[in-house]
């Protein structure tokens, strides 16, 4: 036991129990993902791809979640929004199996051209400004485990947000929220040797799923072929 575990004894994100962030108890109660979705009606897919029917040339081609979004998850992914744990997201990715994590990857290598090498793993930014208020951004230090464990190299230098939106849930009206989503992210000039047969977009949430949208229209708009999207989990 480190110095740290003293001082600051591990809690329960759920029921306060010392010991863990995620006891033995709560762990129980979590809903794992058992039928994947659509990222763009949110409807079942079969392993989580785009409806043919949802896609044109720029849509992300599907996503893959691991928890439903509601109590123990909500709860701990709330907490690591606001407070920067380390060993919080040493914890949340244990949670998540080696075979969901095996079938990940080879649903992967058989899209892929080559191997690992050509998958790029990307964590949804936040605004530049919003980042320096929180001190890191969520999607980043879960991504870098979650990416080390797939054994995919994690690339931040690519994608940037450079415009403040309003979230999704608050706006009622379609043709707001497209607007809303616009010209949100922007795409560095990718280096030549960078071949980009696959992104992955990876992000805590999936609630709306505009900004993966968004994000992986701006990539395609670049000319990078396949994108998907992976979440810690959909609401
Ligand atoms: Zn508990
Ligand atoms: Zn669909």
């Amino acid at each position: 036991m480190n110095i740290l575990d003293i001082l600051f004894p591990r809690r329960c994100v759920s029921c306060g129990k010392i010991g863990k962030y995620f006891c033995k108890n709560c762990r129980m109660k979590i809903r794992f993902t058992t039928h994947q979705i659509c990222p763009v009606c949110e409807g079942w897919a079969i392993d989580g791809m785009t409806h043919p029917k949802c896609k044109t040339k720029y849509t992300i081609d599907g996503l893959t979640s691991f928890f439903h979004y509601d109590a123990v998850i909500k709860k701990g992914l709330k907490l690591l929004k606001y407070r920067f744990v380390s060993d919080l997201t040493e914890e949340f990715i244990d949670l998540i199996s080696l075979s969901s994590l095996q079938s990940l990857l080879q649903q992967f290598s058989g899209q892929a051209t080559t191997n690992n090498q050509s998958t790029m793993f990307i964590p949804i930014p936040l605004h530049p400004s919003r980042q320096k208020f929180r001190g890191f951004n969520q999607a980043e230090v879960l991504g870098i485990k979650l990416a080390k464990k797939l054994n995919i190299s994690i690339r931040t230098d690519i994608l940037k947000r450079v415009k403040k939106t309003i979230p999704q849930v608050e706006m009622q009206d379609r043709e707001k929220r497209l607007k809303n989503m616009e010209n949100v992210f922007l795409v560095n000039q990718l280096a030549t040797n960078d071949q980009l047969p696959i992104v992955i977009l990876f992000d805590d949430v999936f609630t709306t799923g505009a900004t993966l949208r968004a994000a992986a229209n701006a990539l395609k708009r670049k000319g990078v072929k396949k994108v998907w999207g992976i979440v810690m989990a959909h609401g």
